[in-house]
Parts: structure tokens; sequence; C-alpha cells
């Protein structure tokens, strides 16, 4: 797979936010052994009113709505160093209803659109309130310098993506996410936001109702940090890197944020709801020079622009699936189409297909599709006479932590946006709607947090000795063990497992056997080999015992429903049943357990609904 060394290569232009320690209330070392047992780690304590966990643009934006709001005691931490969050990887676009290019568009069809491809799993309240204020969300990151595309009279410019009725997608050329967060980082900056890089949340701090912060460490210092925070905000991403080929960085995407908020007490969601992508990069891993491209996106634009899919023996296979839309169709259809192939034993060697688009001229190849046409070129591979191999490859989780109206939890304090919340996106993600949703819900829960916050508060004798001082020995006693298992080896059973088990195409079978298989891997994870705490393997431990949980969820929801519905397809249950219109929950009830329950989705307002009923017609190109 992908190693770590792309993810660091990969870090972008963004600045850093201003850096002010001064800001936080309390910033000492302390003995946790203070009271004399002789044996608790040290740690650093820190006392903050908000402490915003993620530093993409969902925690980004979040932090900038309470500063100008006049909250200051806050502080934004993320694992890697700041501006070097997922969110720079976002390429295509970002939506909203601006009507630039097709001033009929409005919000109620942006999210008639959203509720469409999402399979009617979207929770339409969020849905509403993400695409009703997105037109003042994009503005507002022109105006904070957002470096858009624009049109001839110098308007921000919007596309078609795909599933949308109208050109919506804003865009800055090919570069969205990383102009998007270096605006909100430049934003930050002049309010003086404080920020706290390379420290990885390992645990929130909760006493199953009410979160009390969050404990960590540093990852250069390789020191513990104890956090005592009133209120808590995750934004700490998705979890497609579950996967063995996946589009996220290797180090990103690994279910933390999940995974934290179910420890702490709080709801998963819809976590059986993957998009695959239809084309990854399906490459050969033992050639180190491909390798670190395995799963990597070959944008959609490449059948956008006439690019065909053909199988091994060379059948333009979308012509079974889907003669009419052929390869243009929707991600779901494609990916679908792409694993049925392989299958049937119809696939390349390396479980993919291939794309071709070599019937294009060299010129227009260079001049529409120059990242695509160069990336190849430079592995070896002339676009222009040759295809490439592709397969499909987890993109993005549309499930996550289950939140209220205003992106709060039900462990009071605890929020979770962004990627790491549910129930915008449904069943299957509209492209360009999750950074979308980054903002807004970044927004949304800012006003909330802005209306409540009381200061740090404390963390209680109970939580101090129930949760603090056992968890601090298990990191201690994890950096000291000498156990049978290489880090990395479980690691990538894991993702292997979950392609295996819960890929594109499932069923009761393969899913009963991906828990049993589970069951065995946690063991192997109970005895590592994971170093020291400033040590890649490390890190790489504290990520299997997240992707671990997600993983679980992942599995146990995909059993439950049994039906098939957007990105969710079993071939037990092919068809979409409507009384399966419901979220399925995972809570923890007891120590470990995963217990399910499922609860019925809201309506859309009259005028949404009205949008829906006017049934606007869509267009099926997909650039992201
Ligand atoms: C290849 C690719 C292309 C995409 N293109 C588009 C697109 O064109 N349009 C679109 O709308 N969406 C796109 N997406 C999806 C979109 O980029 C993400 O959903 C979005 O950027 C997520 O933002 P976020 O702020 O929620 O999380 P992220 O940007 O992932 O930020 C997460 C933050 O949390 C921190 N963090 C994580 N775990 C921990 C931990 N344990 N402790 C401390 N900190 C932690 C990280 O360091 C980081 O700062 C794309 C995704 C991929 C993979």
């Amino acid at each position: 797979m992908a190693g770590r060394a792309l993810a660091r290569d990969a870090h972008t232009r963004v600045t850093q936010y201003i850096r002010l320690e001064t800001q936080y209330s309390v910033m000492s070392r302390i003995d946790s052994d203070d009271e004399g047992t002789g044996s608790a780690p040290e740690y650093e304590h820190v006392d903050v009113s908000v402490l915003v966990i993620g530093a993409g643009a969902a925690g980004a934006r979040t932090a900038i709505e309470l500063a100008e709001r006049g909250v200051d005691d806050v502080l934004v931490l993320g694992k890697r160093s700041h501006g070097d969050a997922h969110t720079t990887w976002a390429r295509g676009g970002i939506n909203g209803a601006l009507g630039t290019r097709d001033p009929e568009d409005d919000w109620t069809i942006h999210a008639a659109d959203t509720l469409n491809e999402g399979h009617f799993l979207n929770d339409p309240a969020k849905v509403e309130a993400v695409t009703r204020q997105m037109p003042e969300r994009l503005r507002e990151l022109d105006d904070w310098g957002m470096a858009y595309s624009r049109t001839d009279d110098g308007d921000i410019d919007q596309r078609y993506f795909g599933a949308q009725s109208f050109r919506r997608t804003a865009f800055a050329g090919d570069h969205t996410g990383e102009s998007m967060l270096q605006a909100l980082v430049e934003r930050a900056q002049t309010l003086e936001v404080p920020y706290r890089e390379n420290v990885m949340i390992t645990k929130l701090l909760s006493d199953g109702t009410r979160v009390h912060g969050a404990v960590g460490f540093d990852t250069d210092a390789g020191e513990f940090v104890v956090f005592n925070a009133g209120t808590v905000v995750l934004a700490a991403g998705g979890y497609a890197a579950i996967y063995d080929r996946h589009t996220s960085r290797d180090d990103e995407n690994n279910g933390d944020g999940p995974a934290l908020a179910f420890d702490a007490g709080a709801a998963l969601m819809d976590m059986e709801f993957v998009q695959f992508h239809p084309t990854g990069m399906a490459v050969d891993e033992s050639d180190p020079e491909w390798a670190p491209w395995s799963g990597r996106l070959v944008t959609e634009a490449v059948r956008g622009e006439g690019g065909r899919l053909f199988n091994a023996d060379s059948e333009r296979f979308m012509e079974r699936y889907s003669p009419d839309q052929m390869e243009l169709d929707a991600r779901d259809v494609v990916a679908r189409a792409i694993a049925k192939e392989v299958a049937e034993g119809r696939g390349t060697d390396r479980g993919g297909v291939y794309l071709d688009i070599s019937h294009r001229d060299r010129a227009f190849i260079e001049e529409r599709l120059p990242r695509m046409y160069e990336r190849f070129m430079d592995l070896g591979v002339d676009m222009a006479t040759d295809s490439v191999e592709v397969a499909p490859t987890a993109h993005y989780g549309m499930g996550g932590v289950a939140v209220d109206d205003h992106g709060e939890t039900s462990v009071e304090g605890l929020f979770a946006i962004g990627e790491t919340m549910a129930g915008v996106h449904g069943a299957n993600r509209l492209g360009g709607n999750s950074l979308a949703e980054t903002v807004a819900f970044g927004v949304i829960a800012g006003e909330r947090i802005a209306d409540r916050v009381t200061g740090p508060g404390s963390i209680p004798d109970s939580v101090r000795d129930d949760v603090v001082l056992p968890h601090l020995d298990e990191l201690a006693a994890m950096a000291d063990h000498d156990g049978s298992h290489d880090v990395r080896e479980v690691f990538e059973a894991l993702q292997s497992l979950m392609w295996r088990h819960a890929g594109i195409l499932r069923d009761e079978d393969t899913l009963e056997a991906g828990l049993e298989e589970l069951a065995r891997l946690r063991t192997r994870a109970a005895d590592m080999t994971a170093g020291p705490m400033t040590s890649e393997s490390y890190e790489l431990a504290v990520d299997v015992g997240f992707m671990l949980t997600s993983a679980e969820a992942v599995l146990r929801g995909a059993l439950e429903r049994t039906e098939s519905r957007g990105a969710h397809h079993r071939t037990d249950h092919p068809t979409t049943d409507a009384d399966w219109q419901r979220n399925i929950h995972f809570e923890k009830v007891d120590i470990g357990a995963m217990t399910a329950s499922t609860h019925p989705v809201g309506t859309p307002s009259p005028t949404v609904q009205q949008a829906l009923d006017d049934d606007h017609e869509l267009d099926y190109h997909q650039l992201e």
C-alpha cells in the first residue's frame, strides 16, 4: 500500500496558524503521581474551554466561528502539522447554489439532488441546513482569499458534477481543497486562533453522559497530554482508509473520529455506506515505484472526456450494465459493474479492468487531463497510446457519528462534524458535498457552542481515576510491550479483511466470516510490538485500535441491512426495501459490545419536497 513517504511528501503550501501558547488557561506539567502511588506516567495538563480535534476544513471553520463570536479560549489541534489535513487532497470542487451559470438553480434543488443521490436515507434537516447556507459560505471563502476559478466576468465559476441538476460546483482549478484550507487557515491566523500540531488524541474523557476533555500524546516529544475541556469538537475525518485499496492517505481517515466518539458513549450511524470510486489505480504492489500509487484516484474526468472501460477479454462491458449512460453512469453503478466483471473472472490479474482514452489525440489529452497524463507518463505509461489499469477504490464513508441538528452527539458537550459526522449524505454522497458539509457544520456547531460555552470545567475525580490514569498506563504499556506481531502486518491484514469481506458486493456469509476474522485480528492486535511513542509504528498501533472499532461497525451494519441501497449492495438481497428507509445506529452498551438499533428518517420540508416533485433533469458527468 501507499506508504507514509507519499503522505508526507504530499505536504502542501498551506501556511500555519499563529502559535499562541499563552492563550491556554493553564499550561503546566504535573506529575500524575501526586497521590503517591509511585507508578503513574507523567503528563502535561492543558485547560481549555473548547478543544477542536482536527485542523481540516471542518475544524478550522468551527474555530473561526467561535473566534468571530468572541470565544477565544479555544485550541485547535491535529495529528499532523497544520495545513496538512486531508482536506488538501480534495480536487474537484465544492457545491453551493450560487447560480453563476444556471440562475434557475437554488438551494432547494441542491437539497433535492442530495436526497435523491442519498437514496432518501439522509437526514433532511441536515441536508437543508447545509444547502441553504452554502451560497453564503462560498462567498465568504471568496472574501477570505480562496483562489476560485472564475468566469470571464470575474464571478465564481461553477461546473457540473455527478448527479446534479445544474452547474453548482465551485472550484479552484484542480486544487480546490488546498486553496480552501489555505483561505481558512489565513482567516484563523488573522483571528489569532491558537493551534497545536502533531498531537494524536487517543481517548475522549467522558463519564458516558458528558464530555470532559481528551487524552493524547505529542508525536514529536513522545509525551502524554491531558486536555481538560468543557466542550470537545471532533473533526477528525472519516474511515475510508480502513480498506486495502483507498484514495486517502494511509495515515488519515483510519476511523479515529467514529471510534473516539463510540468509545465515549456516542452512537455511530450509517457506517455500512462506503462510497467506492470506480477508478483507482490498480498497480503492481511489489514494484516500489508503483506501490505508493495503489488506489489513488484516476479522475472521473478521464471518462468524462471519453475514456472507455474494457475488461480483460477486451469487451466494453458497460454495455451490459448501463447501455445508455455507459461509463458515465453514477459512481456506484460503474464500481459495481467493474466488481462483477472481476468476480466473474473477466478482470485483470490485479483485480481491475482497463481504462482507455487513446482514441483521443495526444494534444487533447495533454490539454484536458494534464495531471493524469503527466502522472502516468512519469510511471512510463503513455495514455495517448496505452490504456491504464484501474479498479474500484474506497473513497468516502457516508456514515459516522450520529449528531443532532447542531452537530452535538448524545454525549453532552461532544460535537462531531465534517467527515466524522453522519446524516448529510445518506446511502451515497454527491461529489462536492463533503467540502460543503465541513464549512456549513463548522458554522452550525460554532454558533451553538458560542451560545453555551462556560469554561473548561474540571475533570471529575472519578473520570481521572477510572479513565485518565488507566488509559495512560495502557499507552505506556503499549510502548514497552515486546509483542509477537508486527504493527504494519496487522494494519494491512485489517485493510485486506475489509476489502474481502465488506467490499462492493456483500452477502451474509462473507460478512459473518469477516466478523470472525476481525475477532481473531483483535487478539493479534493486543500483542503487537508498537515501539516508542515517537515512532511511526506506535501511531499506527493506535490507528489499528480505531480501525477495529470502525471496521466492526461497517461489518455489523452491512450484515444488519438486508437490502441494497446506494453504495451498499447485498448480492443476497439485491433490491431496495422500502421498510429499510431507516438508519442503523450502534452504541456501546457494555464494555466492547456494539448494540444496534434502527431509526426512521425524517421528512423533507414542503419547499424541498416541491423541488423533489419537480424532478429536475440530472447530468451524469463526474469530475472529482
Ligand atoms: C482523493 C480525494 C478527493 C476528494 N475530492 C473532493 C472534492 O472534490 N469535493 C468534496 O466535496 N470532497 C472531496 N473529498 C472529500 C473531502 O476532501 C473530505 O471529506 C473533507 O476534506 C474532510 O474534511 P474534515 O475537515 O472533515 O477532515 P480532514 O480534512 O480529514 O481533517 C481531519 C483532521 O483531524 C486530524 N486528526 C485525525 N485523527 C486525529 C487524532 N486521533 N488526533 C488528533 N487529530 C486527528 C487530522 O490531523 C486533520 O487535521 C475528497 C476526498 C479524497 C480522499
